[in-house]
């Protein structure tokens, strides 16, 4: 196991949460690191004591601060970022400013989050567009191979999601990445569980549209998003709504967009939360990025090894490419009988439904898996204790 040479001593004492449970949600949410609360709880204690507009006249370097953070994550310009209130919402800002026509088609994988696949069928049903899921290769992972058959002229999008939200899984984004880039088509990818735990340099994938969030592997607060557009995209993307931080007022009858992609802000924000995914994002350059692949992808294969070894669990991960997301079923016993059972003993796991990735689970027969998601905090000797307490649980439950 590769995981020698992470400092995870320090990485536990950072975070308080630790000596409560055994958080193996990540895929969820991860417990904030103290750096992170402490510039969250500092902004809102600043707000309190001096107002919210002079708070946030008075963060402005630290708030400009977060755009340089994530661009220095992702690989791209400042200009190319906006902040949002959730990797959905950064998603949508996104998608629904393509200008889809009649006919049009929408490549996507049978990966697709349920929010996603949502606003395809709307738009499909509003705009007449064609939805048409890219098929698997045999490992699982969406077949490149079929994504290049599949192209021709009415391709307006390929719509990827990275990793999904009910597995182990890692998609070949950067190979899509050099068919949509020969075939110039946009490419959105939903990277809302591989930030934070994988490298996503907008450049090596070759995306043009990127959405994440701060409350899952990049251990940030709630409520955080992130959208990256890149600029030559902009001129073609009408953003759903504008508000008077998108766009100026110039005359009774006019209006000028800003030219960057925070033309998909809204003017009121989170201010502590956003400072606070500022944070996460240096906290987690801080580690490296792959370092902590390496540790959370370690971690893991570890679990998945222990699993396969346990009475009625079956290991569920696909593809060829694995991340920390551990996912899997127990015979005879429901995915929130686990959870429950988990729970008495202070470990946190979580479980995943159809209705979450509904092509994925229906083509596999599967109505839920039991999501065991590690970070790079957790500890092998966490892992231990989760399969005792499931064996334990397992044998209680009369198999
Ligand atoms: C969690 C998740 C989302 C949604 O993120 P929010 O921040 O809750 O909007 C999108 N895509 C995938 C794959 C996810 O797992």
């Amino acid at each position: 196991m590769t995981t020698g040479t992470f400092d995870v001593d320090t990485a536990r004492k950072e975070t308080p949460g630790c000596d409560t449970v055994i958080h193996l949600n990540n895929a969820g949410a991860s417990l904030m690191p103290q750096p992170v609360l402490d510039s969250v709880v500092g902004h809102l204690q600043l707000e309190a004591r001096i107002g919210g507009y002079e708070a946030a006249a008075a963060a402005s370097d630290v708030v400009e601060g977060v755009y340089s953070s994530a661009a220095r994550l992702l690989g791209c310009s400042t200009a190319e970022i906006a902040v949002v209130d959730s990797a959905t919402r950064a998603w949508d800002l996104a998608f629904y400013a393509i200008p889809f026509g009649r006919g049009d088609r929408i490549l996507t994988s049978e990966a697709e989050y349920a929010s996603n696949f949502i606003a395809y069928l709307q738009v499909a049903e509003r705009s007449g567009v064609r939805i048409d899921v890219v098929p698997n290769d045999e490992s699982g992972q969406l077949s490149v191979d079929r994504l290049r058959e599949m192209i021709d002229d009415r391709v307006r999008l390929v719509s990827l999601t990275h990793v999904p939200t009910n597995g182990g899984l890692v998609n070949p984004a950067a190979e899509v990445g050099r068919v949509t880039r020969a075939a110039g088509i946009p490419f959105l990818l939903d990277a809302c569980q591989s930030a934070g735990q994988l490298p996503l340099d907008v450049e090596a994938i070759g995306c043009d549209m990127l959405s994440l969030t701060g409350r899952k592997y990049l251990r940030g607060p709630r409520g955080t998003g992130l959208l990256y557009v890149r600029r030559e995209l902009l001129p073609e993307l009408r953003p759903p709504m504008l508000d008077l931080h998108a766009a100026t007022w110039v005359s009774r009858d006019g209006y000028r967009m800003r030219d960057d992609a925070r033309r998909f802000e809204s003017w009121e924000c989170n201010y502590a939360a956003k400072i606070g995914l500022g944070t996460a994002i240096d906290y987690a350059l801080g580690w490296g990025i792959e370092p902590i692949r390496d540790r959370v992808g370690g971690l893991a294969e570890d679990l998945r090894g222990r699993l396969e070894e346990l009475p009625g669990v079956r290991v569920r991960d696909t593809g060829l490419q694995r991340c920390g997301i551990v996912s899997c079923t127990v015979d005879g016993m429901p995915g929130d009988a686990v959870k429950a059972a988990m729970a008495e003993r202070g470990i946190n796991v979580s479980v995943s439904r159809a209705p979450s990735t509904r092509w994925d689970m229906e083509a596999r027969g599967l109505p839920e898996v039991v999501r065991v998601s590690v970070h790079y905090y957790n500890t092998v000797d966490e892992i231990e204790t989760f399969c005792l307490a499931l064996e334990v649980a397992i044998l209680r439950s009369g198999r």
